[in-house]
Formats: structure tokens, C-alpha cells, sequence
């Protein structure tokens, strides 16, 4: 659907496929530090971006979203190198902005919470406004499409991010979306339908959860929001087996060491295909229309994902076939001899 703006897309019943989850699949390839989780990655190896932006797109996302994802300035701050804050969002802006105009998909502006926020201190919410309008600025320079504004565990900063797109953005439409913590509550206790048809009321075009919670104790909490908000609503969770005693990723132990599993051991928790399936078909029966996933997101998940959605992305051709498989497959195609290694994979 090249030329199709976001709201276009959404319109009549209509659905965007988003991929996130850039942090974590490029800290898992070795680019990226967990801890700090700045996407330095952008200025150091842009090309590994950029590839993995089509990867996505490969696998079914409509949209390229700027690695700009805490590539703020506190988060360069942290590490000593708020001097190349602007080269960063300029040079991640650069790669999704090209991969949009390769692929015919939407170019998406990021921005995250901001991980200096304090709402008793006028001081911080001064910062904190700075750095939002510094990082819409570069989007709305780079020519983004919308802007999607993130990971809020806070509806004030979540509002604050709201109001800097509309202040500074120039038109282009926000997603907002809530980062929902253990509790199931935004940090100040209000309830996500509550904080999301706020966000909805004072303009987001679309507004929703990520991140933080899996697809399983993510989905409890969506058709109160569909219920809250008449426009699109958005779900994307992290790719990890979250559960009602461990309802969010950082909650996870890691059964081998007893100990927290985020973010060393958070692969042992990945969901696979058919939970990942599972959940897409949930949220299309709830009526979300912005879908994707988050930390964790790997290609073959994102295109169970668009499949649901009723897509065939270039990637299907390679979804699996088992009847090819010498030992699971078609007996017909293979020597009984051959098949008959399926014992060897049981019997002890
Ligand atoms: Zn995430």
C-alpha cells in the first residue's frame, strides 16, 4: 500500500503491522549494551540497522521506525556523549526514512519515555519537555510520517510527550502508547481505559500498551481499552512468557539461577510462533488495529503476526513445511529407514 498515510491505513477497519523491538535484537547480536540500552548502534554500525529494519518489513511490518528509541539526552548524558545526541537521531532517522521509501512503507519518528522525569520537580519537567522537542524536531526535519511516542508508565509524561508532538510536530500525528507495570495501573493509579482514552481525547490518533508485559498478561487489559476509546488502539508486547504471578518481563526468574532473568537470561522466556499466533488472533478479535511486538520481536514472530492480519509478506514463502522434513515428514518422500530416526529423537 505504498503513499497510504497512517490514518489512511487505519481507516474503514483497516490495520497497521508495527515492528518494534530493535534494543533487544540488536543487544542479542552483539551491537548494543543491556543497562544502559542506548542505540549507539545507529552511528557505529548503521548498516546492521538498517538491515534489520528490512527484515521487518521482510517479515510484514507497514512501518520503519527510527532507532531513536532512548537515543535521548539523558541516555547520552549517561554514557558521555550527548555531543553526538544529534548525529544519532539524524542518522537513524536517515535509515528508516530510506528502508520507508525502498519498501513503500510508513516512516515513523520514536520517542521514549524519558527516564528523567519527576513530576514534583518543576525543574525535570522543564528538561524533560526539552528533550521531547529536540527529538520531534529531528523527526519532523527527517520528513517522518507520525511519531510514536512510548513506554510511559506515567500518563503525565505520557501527556507531556502528547502535547510536545502537537507543540512542535507540525501536524504529524502521535501514537502514544502506556508501558503497563506489574501493578496494572499507569505509576499514579489510573486505569489504562482511563489513561488511554485521556491521550485519545487530547488528539493521539492512536493510543494503547507496550512493551514491558507479555502477550498473556498483556491481553486482559485490552478490551477495556477497546470498550474506553472509540479510534485505533494499539498492542504490542514483549515476546516473553510473562505470567499472573510474573506479569512483567523484569519480573521473570530465570529457572537455572534463581535470579532475575532481565535482560542475561530473558531469552530462556521467549514465546514462540503458535503463542504469538494465539495473541494476534486475540487481538484482532478485540478490535486492535495497531499491532506488533516489541523486546523480543524477531522476524518470524512478526510474521505470524501479519498472517493473522491477513497478510502474505515476502517472508511466508519460507513459513514452515514439516512434510519436507527427512525424519517428521511425508513418509511417502523418504525411506522407511529415514522416517524411522523419529524413535531416536524419543527413546532414551
Ligand atoms: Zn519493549
Amino acid at each position: 500500500m505504498p503513499g497510504k498515510s497512517l490514518e489512511e491505513r487505519l481507516a474503514n477497519g483497516g490495520s497497521v503491522i508495527v515492528a518494534e523491538g530493535f534494543l533487544f535484537e540488536l543487544m542479542h547480536r552483539g551491537y548494543l549494551q543491556a543497562g544502559g540500552f542506548v542505540p549507539e548502534v545507529c552511528i557505529r554500525h548503521p548498516d546492521k540497522v538498517k538491515s534489520l529494519t528490512e527484515e521487518y518489513i521482510h517479515a510484514g511490518s507497514d512501518v520503519a521506525l527510527a532507532f531513536t528509541f532512548y537515543g535521548n539526552r539523558e541516555k547520552m548524558r549517561l554514557i558521555g556523549k550527548e555531543d553526538e545526541l544529534k548525529l544519532l537521531n539524524q542518522k537513524a532517522l536517515e535509515i528508516a526514512g530510506e528502508v520507508a521509501r525502498e519498501t513503500g512503507t510508513l516512516f515513523a519518528g520514536n520517542f521514549a519515555n524519558s527516564t528523567a522525569w519527576n513530576p514534583n520537580n518543576a525543574e525535570s519537567i522543564e528538561k524533560v519537555e526539552a528533550m521531547f522537542k529536540e527529538q520531534i524536531e529531528w523527526a519532523v526535519e527527517a520528513g517522518v510520517d507520525y511519531i510514536v511516542a512510548e513506554t510511559f508508565s506515567e500518563i503525565d509524561e505520557a501527556m507531556l510527550g502528547l502535547e510536545c508532538i502537537k507543540k512542535y510536530g507540525k501536524g504529524v500525528p502521535a501514537v502514544v502508547t502506556l508501558c503497563p507495570p506489574a501493578a496494572g495501573t499507569t505509576r499514579e493509579g489510573v486505569p489504562f481505559d482511563v489513561a488511554c482514552k485521556k491521550l485519545e481525547d487530547n488528539g493521539a490518533t492512536v493510543v494503547g500498551l507496550n512493551c514491558w508485559r507479555g502477550p498473556s498478561t498483556i491481553l486482559p487489559l485490552m478490551p477495556k481499552i477497546r470498550a474506553a476509546c472509540k479510534g485505533p488502539i494499539a498492542c504490542l508486547p514483549v515476546t516473553f512468557q510473562t505470567t499472573c504471578e510474573h506479569p512483567t518481563m523484569q519480573a521473570l526468574i530465570n529457572p537455572v539461577s534463581g535470579k532475575q532473568a532481565f535482560p542475561e537470561d530473558i531469552s530462556a522466556h521467549a514465546t514462540g510462533r503458535t503463542e504469538i499466533r494465539k495473541f494476534a488472533e486475540s487481538c484482532k478479535e478485540i478490535g486492535v488495529e495497531y499491532i506488533g511486538l516489541c523486546c523480543g520481536n524477531q522476524a518470524h514472530l512478526m510474521r505470524e503476526v501479519a498472517e493473522v492480519y491477513g497478510r502474505t509478506p515476502p517472508a511466508s514463502k519460507y513459513k514452515a513445511d514439516m512434510s519436507k522434513h527427512w525424519v517428521f515428514g511425508d513418509k511417502q518422500k523418504f525411506q522407511d529407514y529415514t522416517t524411522s530416526m523419529r524413535d531416536e529423537c524419543f527413546k532414551t
